[in-house]
This record gives C-alpha cells, sequence and structure tokens, in this order.
C-alpha cells in the first residue's frame, strides 16, 4: 500500500523516569487532535520493537493534545484506499501492531483525558489498564458504525472480553461515548480519577499489577455457541428497531462476525478486520464517511468570528423554543436570562431545564446545580442591556415581533447582536423596526433543541458577512450545533424542502392511502420518520400554521384534511389523536395496511429533492454539499445517501429528470423538474 502520509516520524516520543517506566507521548503533527494513519502506526511498531529489545518497568501511554486522547483513525486517509485489498492492509497494519503491544512482557497502561475514541479506544483496550479523567471532556467510546464500519483493529474482540457482550455488543452497535465513571462501571475503565491524578493512579497500576479487568461468569458464559446464537437474534432486533440491513450492513456484520467466530479469539480478530474492509467499499460508508466530512465543514464556519464570544445570552419568549433553547444554552456553560411576559410562562421552561440537566449532567452533582444557577428567570427583561445577544423567540406575530425590537433598541449594550428564531417571517420586515439593521440576524432553531443538531443562521439584506461570522461561531462553538448559513428567504432550506414532501403526503391520505403505507414509504427509502408521524409529532396545529404560512409565500395548497383534523381538536400525539390513535404516548398502527407502491416514495422524496434544486438555484444556500449538509441533519434525509444532491448524482442526473417527467405526466406540474437542474453538473466521483 503506498504510504500517502508525508508525516514521517516525530509523532511520538518514548521517555524513561527514575523507576524504570517508559512513557510513550503521542502528539501527531500538523493535527489539532491525534489520529492514526498508517504512519504513526508504523511509528508505534518501531516504538514498541525498541521497548521489546530493552524492556522498562512498565508502559504508560499519554497524549500531549490538549483536545483529547486519540480520536480514532485518519478519516481522510480511509478516503483514499482504493478497494477493499488496501483497507485489508491497512486494518492488517493496525491488528499487528496492537497485538504487538498486547504482548509486551511488562504491564501497560493508557492514561486518558478527553477523546477516547475509534482506534484510540482500541489501542487502549490492547493495554493491561486503562486509566481515565473523570472531566466531563473525557468520553471513550467505539463509533465506526456511524461511518458505516465496525470496529477493525481487534477493538470488537478486546471491547467483549474485557467486559461481556451484554454491555459491549450495544456500545459498538449504537457508537455511543461513555464518560469515564460510566466506562468503569461499565467495566473497561479501571480507575476514574481527576486530571491531577491521572500520572499517579497510572504508576500505581504499573507498579503493583492489579488484576486485569475481567467480566464475570455470566458474561464469560454469554460466549458460548448456543448463548450467541441466540444473543445474536436478540441484537439483530434490537438494531432493526433503527436501522435496516440493507441501509446501514455494519451493525449487522459485526452481530455476524461474533456469533459465527465470537468462540475462537484468532479467528475473531481475522475476521472482525475482514468484515471492516468489505464494509469500506460500501455506498453507505462512503456517503457516511461524506457526511463526517460535512459535518466538520459546517462545524469550520465557527473559526471565522469576528467579535467576542457570547459571555450573556438574554432569549425572550420561554415557550417551546426559547425555554428550550435558554436551557440548552446554560447546560453548555452560558450565563443565559430568560424572558416571558409572566413569570407563570418561564415556571415550564426552568423545570424542562431541570430535566435536561439531570439528564445530561449527571456527575458530578455540581455541575447540574451550576448549569441551574446559570439559568437566571428574568420577567421584566432587565438583563436586555448587560447581554452580548438576546434571542427572539416569541409568538409569530410580526407586530408583535417588531413591537418588542422597537423596545430593545435603545437598551442594546453596544455591539450586542440581535436574533430572531422566527421560522416564517421576513428577516427585512422585522429589521424595520430597527434603526441600526446590521444587528440582526435569523437563528433558526428546530424543536427539539437540545437534540436537533443544525441551526440555520439567516442572513438578511441587511445582516452583515461578520455577523454571519459571529452568529455561525456562536451556534459550532458556543453551543456544539452545526450552523447552516442560509439568506432570508420563506422556509429558509430545511421547512421549504419538508413543505412539499409533507404536502405529498397529506395528498396521499386523502386520495385515501392508509398513513402506515405512506410512513413505510418514507422508512423504506431511509427517513427515520414517515411524514405522517412526523406531523402528529410536531403538532397538526404547527403543522397547519407552517403549511399555510409557506403556501401562501411558495404557492401549493394547504390539506383540507389538515384543517379538518385541528377544528376537529385533533392535533397529533399531544392531543391523543391525529393521523394515528395514541396509547401512552404510542401510535397504534394498522398492522394490515398494505405495503407501499413505489411510487409513493418517488413522489415524496422526489417533490423534496427538487424543491432542495430550486433552493441552490435562488441562493438560499451558497453550495450543493450545504444544502445535502442541511437537509441530512435538520430534515433528516437519509443519511446514508449522503443527501439528496448526491443521491441524484450516485443514481444518475438523467434517470432521475426522466423519473420526474414521468410523475409530472401522471400526476400533474408540481413535478416538472426545476430548471436549476440543466445547469448543474453531479460532481465526479
Ligand atoms: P410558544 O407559543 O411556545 O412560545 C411563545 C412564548 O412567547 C410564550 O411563552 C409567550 O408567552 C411569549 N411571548 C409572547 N409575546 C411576548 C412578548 N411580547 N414578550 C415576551 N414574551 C412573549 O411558541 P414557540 O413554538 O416557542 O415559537 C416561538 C418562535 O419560534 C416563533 O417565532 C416560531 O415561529 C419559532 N419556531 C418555532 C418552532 C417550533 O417547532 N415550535 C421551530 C422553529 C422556530
Amino acid at each position: 500500500m503506498a504510504d500517502r502520509d508525508e508525516n514521517k516520524g516525530g509523532n511520538l516520543r518514548l521517555e524513561r523516569d527514575e523507576a524504570g517506566r517508559a512513557w510513550l507521548h503521542f502528539d501527531v503533527k500538523g493535527s489539532p487532535v491525534n489520529v492514526f494513519s498508517s504512519a504513526v502506526l508504523d511509528e508505534l511498531d518501531e516504538k514498541l520493537a525498541e521497548l521489546e529489545k530493552d524492556p522498562p518497568k512498565g508502559l504508560l501511554i499519554v497524549s500531549d493534545k490538549k483536545s483529547g486522547f486519540i480520536a480514532g483513525a485518519n478519516i481522510e486517509e480511509f478516503t483514499t484506499f482504493t478497494g477493499r485489498d488496501e483497507a485489508l492492509a491497512f486494518i492488517r497494519k493496525g491488528h499487528a501492531v496492537f497485538s504487538r503491544l498486547e504482548a509486551l512482557p511488562f504491564p501497560t497502561a493508557a492514561l486518558i483525558h478527553g477523546f477516547c475514541l475509534g482506534g484510540g479506544l482500541e489501542m487502549a483496550l490492547a493495554c493491561d489498564y486503562r486509566i481515565a479523567t473523570d472531566d466531563p471532556k473525557t468520553k471513550l467510546g467505539l463509533p465506526e458504525v456511524k461511518l458505516g464500519i465496525h470496529p477493525g483493529f481487534g477493538g470488537a474482540v478486546r471491547l467483549i472480553e474485557t467486559c461481556g457482550v451484554i454491555t459491549a455488543m450495544p456500545l459498538m452497535l449504537t457508537g455511543r461515548a461513555l464518560d469515564a465513571h460510566r466506562a468503569r462501571r461499565a467495566g473497561f475503565v479501571d480507575a476514574a480519577v481527576p486530571l491531577r491524578q491521572l500520572k499517579r493512579a497510572g504508576q500505581y497500576y504499573i507498579d503493583n499489577k492489579p488484576p486485569k479487568k475481567k467480566p464475570g461468569r455470566l458474561a464469560r458464559l454469554t460466549n458460548t455457541a448456543p448463548a450467541r446464537n441466540l444473543l445474536a437474534r436478540k441484537f439483530e432486533k434490537e438494531v432493526a428497531k433503527k436501522a435496516r440491513r440493507e441501509h446501514y450492513p455494519a451493525p449487522y456484520a459485526l452481530i455476524e462476525t461474533w456469533r459465527e467466530h465470537g468462540g475462537d479469539r484468532a479467528a475473531f480478530l481475522k475476521a472482525e478486520g475482514e468484515s471492516v474492509a468489505d464494509l469500506s467499499t460500501t455506498e453507505t460508508a462512503r456517503n457516511l464517511v461524506r457526511l463526517f466530512f460535512l459535518q466538520e465543514k459546517l462545524k469550520g464556519l465557527g473559526k471565522g468570528a469576528k467579535g467576542p464570544k457570547v459571555a450573556h445570552l438574554h432569549v425572550i419568549g420561554a415557550g417551546t423554543m426559547g425555554g428550550d433553547i435558554a436551557a440548552f444554552a446554560a447546560y453548555r456553560g452560558l450565563r443565559v436570562t430568560l424572558q416571558d411576559r409572566e413569570p407563570k410562562f418561564i415556571a415550564p421552561a426552568i423545570k424542562r431545564a431541570n430535566k435536561l440537566f439531570a439528564k445530561r449532567l449527571r456527575r458530578p452533582k455540581w455541575r447540574r446545580q451550576a448549569a441551574a444557577d446559570r439559568l437566571i428567570p428574568d420577567p421584566k427583561g432587565y438583563a436586555v442591556e448587560k447581554a452580548d445577544l438576546v434571542i427572539e423567540a416569541i409568538i409569530e406575530d410580526e407586530d408583535i415581533k417588531k413591537e418588542l425590537f422597537q423596545s430593545l433598541q435603545p437598551r442594546l449594550k453596544k455591539g450586542a447582536m440581535l436574533a430572531t428564531n422566527t421560522s416564517s417571517i421576513r428577516l427585512e420586515k422585522l429589521a424595520g423596526a430597527l434603526d441600526d439593521k446590521s444587528r440582526l440576524l435569523g437563528l433558526h432553531f428546530f424543536n427539539p433543541v437540545a437534540q436537533m443538531m443544525l441551526v440555520e443562521v439567516v442572513k438578511g439584506e441587511h445582516t452583515p458577512d461578520d455577523a454571519m461570522a459571529d452568529g455561525c461561531a456562536f451556534v459550532a462553538n458556543q453551543l456544539g450545533k452545526l450552523p447552516l448559513p442560509v439568506n432570508s428567504a420563506p422556509g429558509f432550506l430545511v421547512n421549504r424542502c419538508l413543505l412539499p414532501y409533507m404536502q405529498e403526503a397529506m395528498l396521499m391520505i386523502e386520495e385515501g392511502i392508509a398513513p402506515e403505507t405512506i410512513d413505510a414509504a418514507a422508512t423504506e427509502f431511509g427517513m427515520p420518520m414517515g411524514p405522517i408521524l412526523l406531523a402528529d409529532t410536531v403538532g397538526l396545529d404547527v403543522a397547519l400554521y407552517v403549511s399555510r404560512v409557506l403556501a401562501a409565500d411558495l404557492g401549493g395548497t394547504v390539506p383540507q384534511r389538515l384543517e379538518a383534523m385541528v377544528d376537529a381538536g385533533h392535533l397529533g400525539r399531544k392531543s391523543g389523536k391525529g393521523f394515528y390513535e395514541y396509547r401512552k404516548g404510542k401510535p397504534v398502527r394498522d398492522k394490515n395496511a398494505p405495503p407501499p407502491d413505489p411510487d409513493l416514495a418517488r413522489r415524496m422524496i422526489g417533490r423534496m429533492v427538487n424543491e432542495g434544486m430550486a433552493v441552490l438555484r435562488e441562493g438560499v444556500v451558497d453550495d450543493a454539499e450545504l444544502l445535502d449538509a442541511g437537509m441530512v441533519f435538520g430534515a433528516g434525509f437519509a443519511p446514508f445517501r449522503g443527501g439528496p444532491l448526491n443521491w441524484v448524482a450516485a443514481r444518475g442526473k438523467d434517470d432521475f429528470l426522466a423519473e420526474l417527467k414521468r410523475l409530472e405526466e401522471k400526476y400533474g406540474e408540481r413535478f416538472a423538474p426545476d430548471p436549476g437542474w440543466e445547469s448543474w453538473q453531479p460532481p465526479a466521483s
């Protein structure tokens, strides 16, 4: 395999201390985080050879990076593999080096502070001990499934050996990362200690060689062939609830590899690597890796901040959105004041905030309290003068919002920004209320705020580039979300593209097609939730409102059935009845609903993707990559397809356009291909 890493040598440093222990420092050159490239693996191999020749009392592996321990394999290098054989050669190299580390005749320990993910954790698992800091930044996990593969450097074998399959498998199937305390309880971290004690704890383990972590008897019994057969079925069932085998083959491949080879270590190690090599060439892996880079691109938009960080955020409107935006910002460490018309409107938001803190900030307890202390009810809005950013999330009414802006204007601190969360009112109209219009931008969050990663950062006619840069930086760096810059236009990107998709689904309801059938068509395509269940979940009143406002701007009809249901008080999940009936909050589905005709998905997805092209042509987003990213992270467009335009490019533009034309002939002009397709050239793959 050609070695593409120019950065040869100088990434690892070996030192010995007075007590005869060796310390291996990771500091990969030219990268803000430590990652395993082929060259870094070679260098590790060389260092291990040195240690074999002159064995120390023990080996401690540490990172010199502030960002964390090791973030995983170098994904960039992964994308350059030309096929299965090259991927397999890289994986085999990792296997060989980590097996060498595992076989060292003296005790070894990984001292972990910050991220320890993928290949980083796989290497740590090849050590005798893992000691991690109890810092909130410390996260340990094997997130490979998110890239369409599974652990391949022996990590699956070793994690199962260390903590038993019942604990290990779900961690690998979901890709979830744990903090040090949870990882210790799960059984793959030996001790969770404060940062100041990390080195001392490591030395203790090397000097005293306490027994290594081993799973209990029950965990060992679960590795027998009959148990593997039984458990594999159970794991598959769990995975099937979230991901289809034909869309996301990796978790199924991992389960199958373990089921078949879990009883024979050497065979399991070999099969694990081969399975990853197979997976690495799938469309799904390629597209998920693409999404990873798109995500990095969006995060990177936070780098160009012009102004200072937001120290104090003031949120006006403590409803569904404002309350949750305030809570999320406080959870992320900002000082937040929350205003509404009266204290009684703020109280429910504080209650929800405390739930969020309790869920996300379990340990240590003071962190939960500190977050609660950062969120301050401010019914009279006294803190407006102190805020660096004011986010307005009051009722969707142009006049009321303008009136509020006028009253805020003289009170804003010099240089403070004003953001609106409006879904449908043009920024230019709201800016009419301000003398200094350059202060206003849109920050359009999605519901539920804590879960949805995307925030549309909206540029109005008067919003300067600096303000956009600061808005993106606030979203990316301070909230840890993905900023998507969009120009002020009805529905921005996400709601605009969702509208025709939802309208088409509603037409199908009016055609008498069962909700279950329509939803199945969408989920079979790869949408995480069908449009009918989505409408019920968002609330039919909200769906009707958005549909009315956007249909007025963009054309299309407001579904009569939706109006009738809202009039009858059927608002979806929250009222217990919408398109589905709800029992204990769960939809009751008709199991005998007919399977979807293939045209159903073509109609819904076709309209959504065609609208995406219109958004691109009109310049609402700057480029095709932003469109793809926004649709996946904001609208849930089937992630394994890598975004709408990536999907069209993969199937062929001509093929997609021929389909739209056929749908146009059969169902009407709403399927007419957008003129933007003519000049659009799919990127060369
Ligand atoms: P909501 O009705 O849940 O909350 C609005 C809150 O604003 C209420 O608590 C109300 O008391 C308060 N309010 C009204 N007038 C006020 C005033 N003059 N001063 C202070 N407080 C005032 O509404 P929501 O769903 O949270 O929506 C808020 C904004 O966010 C709207 O602009 C909406 O378009 C937008 N938005 C909503 C969603 C969503 O899914 N709900 C998603 C994205 C954006």
